[in-house]
């Protein structure tokens, strides 16, 4: 579970990426986050890992403040929440099994990781990924030399590696064309109805966000405007 409590988000420019906002993902649930452009989308995902700090409140995940934590405390909340960018965020010039395996970094020492040694159980978690995105016969190909659909498929795996139990995707399709958007959406669908990891994913078109989530959650000018089921949703944003 994810908890919000009267979280604001001044940037250093003084410019509100959030104001106030009050929000609760359960588990298991896929949330569509909607909104246009500069809505606070983004700012939300990235409070919530903290990726940076929020200027004020609170929010919990699975009960932990991650406001709050430092060191290991911080570390080990964080293992538990995947992240999925709009650009896919691989290393171009590794290999897919390579990139996959960044997942796993959080398990182990820093010296282990650096030396790219991983245990025979993380190479094969990480074809189990690979497998479940269908992108296995990939894993020794240099990331840089696939499509953006299969980008964001290893990008998939290695949230899957991480055994993340929510994944925020941050406008994971945005540059993707229909047909690979709805593979990339069809899978985020499937890992969390199969594996109940809480997804929420910022989309900039309402369609897909009624085609895919549970739940709809709008945001304008750093505030909730809407938050509801898929069947409440107006074609207002
Ligand atoms: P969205 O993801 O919905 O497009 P963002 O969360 O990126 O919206 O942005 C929300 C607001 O915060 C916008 O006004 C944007 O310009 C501002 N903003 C986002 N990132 C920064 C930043 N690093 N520094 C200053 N302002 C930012
Ligand atoms: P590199 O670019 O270093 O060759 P690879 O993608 O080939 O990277 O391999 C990533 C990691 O997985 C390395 O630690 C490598 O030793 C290990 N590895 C690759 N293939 C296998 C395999 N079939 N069984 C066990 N470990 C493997």
């Amino acid at each position: 579970m994810i908890e919000l409590h009267n979280v604001s988000k001044v940037y250093p420019n003084n410019t509100k990426g959030l104001n106030n906002i009050n929000l609760r993902f359960d588990k298991g649930e896929f949330v569509a986050v909607v909104g246009l452009s500069g809505a606070g989308k983004s700012t939300l995902l990235r409070s919530i890992n903290r990726l940076h700090d929020i200027s004020e409140g609170e929010i919990l995940i699975e009960g932990k403040s991650i406001t709050a934590a430092k060191g290991k405390a911080l570390r080990l909340i964080r293992r538990d929440i995947g992240m999925i960018f709009q650009s896919f965020n691989l290393v171009k010039r590794s290999s897919v099994l390579r990139n996959v395996l960044a997942g796993r970094v959080g398990y182990h020492s820093t010296l282990r990781t650096l030396l790219g040694r991983f245990p025979k159980s993380d190479i094969e978690l990480a074809f189990e990924a690979l497998e479940r995105v269908n992108i296995s016969e990939k894993a020794y190909t240099r990331a840089d030399q696939l499509s953006g659909g299969q980008q964001q498929r290893v990008a998939i795996a290695r949230v899957l590696a991480q055994e993340a139990k929510i994944i925020l995707a941050d406008e994971p399709v945005a540059s993707l064309d229909p047909l690979t958007t709805k593979q990339v959406m069809d899978d985020l669908k499937r890992i969390n109805s199969e594996l109940g990891i809480t997804m929420i994913v910022n989309l900039h078109f309402i369609d897909l966000a009624r085609e895919y989530a549970t739940r709809i959650v709008g945001l304008r000018a750093g505030e909730v405007v809407f938050d509801g089921p898929v069947s409440e949703a107006t074609d207002e944003r």
